[in-house]
């Protein structure tokens, strides 16, 4: 049943790691879908080429399955990712994808599933009708727009729909780093994996598992590695870079030949001013050239290496975030407690990095934790979801459901409720979440904390 007093049944703002997901979702029950994009690309960070963090928790248990793995596996058989990869490290498994392929795959995605995509057009405002938001405002090339949908689920990892809709939204204070992530081709890896070898101690990286030790075996199958704190102060004693830390995360590209960098950082940045993130931008790309030439210049290798992809912008890790009917917290992740609405599961570390310097909060957990469908939810306000980063959390809660896969969850569940709520006209608190809970498990996505059979692969 859809209703035609709407121009949509569902409208989702943001096709990044969350929102493409959410849109798929709600289109695959039946609904009137429009995706708004304020990019001409749809993935978010997924179209970095970072790894894709959450699918498993410190224990190799997978967390996240459904959609997302669907994702995966659609991305493996046309040889643009190796699929899964366990380590030793915190996070217990990750993808790498080709980011390249990451667009193409997700417009096929949606294009089946027969959501309506409206890119380069961003939300400016929100239609209200009391409590009730009930559409959207978009500003497009050139022309303002209107659409209008019982159900907006505010994918923008800003929180910018709620914001805009007067929902109460938390900042932190001191807010994580945002990062330039660039791709290097050209990298001669069997000579860095050699080098660490015959280097006892080169190799750092504080989140290994109790147990795992630094040998030949373990560096020959690692994929990620760090530049030494000492390398890259002597990068920065040559004059021309200033970082704000000191290590570099390198991450093996799925071909074998790239590194993805992660960790070319700017200062104190508040991510929801564009004057500031337009400094930021400036002294970062500032930055990008002498810092591959030290790569060159320094690291066993890297000699030959080239710029081969930057994306064009800045990434950020955290701004606003919705108050939700609850919020996530630090205990909830540690305690690794489950929810009676549990409509996802988090496994992924807590990773706050300083907005201003080396320090940083990085706790190993164990196991994994439910993701409560109330957080996604604004106190106050009907006809809207959250999903991605801007769900309700405190800042060290978010500092671990914040990564790819969990975000990809999330999607899948506010896109599944927001389907269920505006078939039946209601708003999102109102839809028992026994029921969406049961549509999730029906597309094999995971939502009981040490719940039903261990998924393998
Ligand atoms: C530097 C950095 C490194 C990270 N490293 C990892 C990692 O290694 N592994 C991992 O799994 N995760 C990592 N993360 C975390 C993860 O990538 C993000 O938290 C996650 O992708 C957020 O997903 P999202 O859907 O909430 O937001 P996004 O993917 O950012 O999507 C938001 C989308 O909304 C759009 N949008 C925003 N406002 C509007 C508007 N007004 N109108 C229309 N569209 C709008 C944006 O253009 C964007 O496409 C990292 C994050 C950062 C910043």
């Amino acid at each position: 049943m859809s209703n035609s007093t709407y121009d949509y049944d569902v409208i989702v703002v943001g096709g990044g790691t969350a929102g493409w997901v959410a849109a798929m979702s709600a289109a695959r029950m039946n609904r009137r879908v429009l995706l708004v994009e304020r990019k001409g690309y749809l993935g978010g960070v997924l179209c970095t080429g970072i790894p894709i963090h959450g699918f498993y928790d410190s224990n190799q248990r997978k967390v996240v399955h459904g959609y997302a793995d669907e994702f995966v596996r659609r991305l493996e058989s046309k040889g643009e990712s190796l699929g899964y990869h366990m380590t030793d490290l915190w996070f217990g498994g990750f993808v790498c994808v080709n980011p390249a392929a990451v667009t193409p795959t997700i417009i096929d995605f949606l294009t089946e599933a027969g959501v309506e995509m409206l890119f380069y057009s961003q939300v400016t405002g929100v239609l209200r009708n009391g409590s009730s938001v009930e559409g959207v405002v978009v500003q497009e090339k050139t022309r303002k727009s209107a659409h209008t949908a019982p159900i907006v689920v505010d994918a923008s990892g800003d929180a910018i729909v709620s914001h805009l809709a007067g929902a109460e939204t938390q900042v932190s204070d001191a807010l994580q780093p945002p990062t330039l992530i660039f791709r290097l081709q050209g990298v001669d890896i069997p000579k860095l994996r050699q080098h660490l070898k015959s280097n006892p101690g080169a190799y750092v990286d504080w989140r290994m598992n109790p147990g795992t030790a630094v040998t030949d075996k373990f560096l020959d199958g690692t994929q990620f590695f760090y530049v030494h704190p000492e390398l890259v102060e002597r990068i920065q004693s040559r004059g021309s870079y200033s970082p704000i830390i000191n290590r570099f995360m390198f991450t093996v590209t799925p071909d074998g030949e790239g590194i993805v960098v992660n960790m070319l950082r700017a200062r104190h940045v508040d991510g929801k001013e564009s004057r500031e993130l337009t400094k930021a931008s400036v002294h970062l790309y500032a930055n990008l050239e002498p810092l591959v030439r030290g790569f060159r210049d320094l690291i066993p290798g890297f000699e030959r290496c080239f710029l081969a992809g930057c994306e064009p912008d800045i990434q950020l890790r955290e701004t606003m975030r919705i108050i939700g009917r609850y919020t996530l917290t630090l205990d909830d992740v540690v305690e690794q407690r489950s929810f009676e609405d549990s409509i996802a599961l988090g496994g992924y570390f807590i990773d706050i990095h300083s907005a201003s310097d080396n320090a940083g909060l990085w706790r190993r957990t164990e196991g994994h934790y439910g993701i409560p469908y109330r957080s996604l939810i604004p106190a106050g306000l009907n006809g809207l979801l959250c999903a991605g980063r801007c769900i309700s959390g405190t800042k060290e809660a978010a500092a671990s459901y914040r990564v790819m896969a969990t975000c990809m969850a999330m999607g899948q569940a506010a896109g599944n409720a927001a389907a269920m709520c505006s078939h039946r006209g209601i708003s999102p608190h109102e839809l028992p979440a026994s029921e969406l809970r049961r549509t999730l498990l029906d597309q094999s996505a995971l939502v009981d904390v040490n719940g039903g059979s261990k998924v393998d692969g």
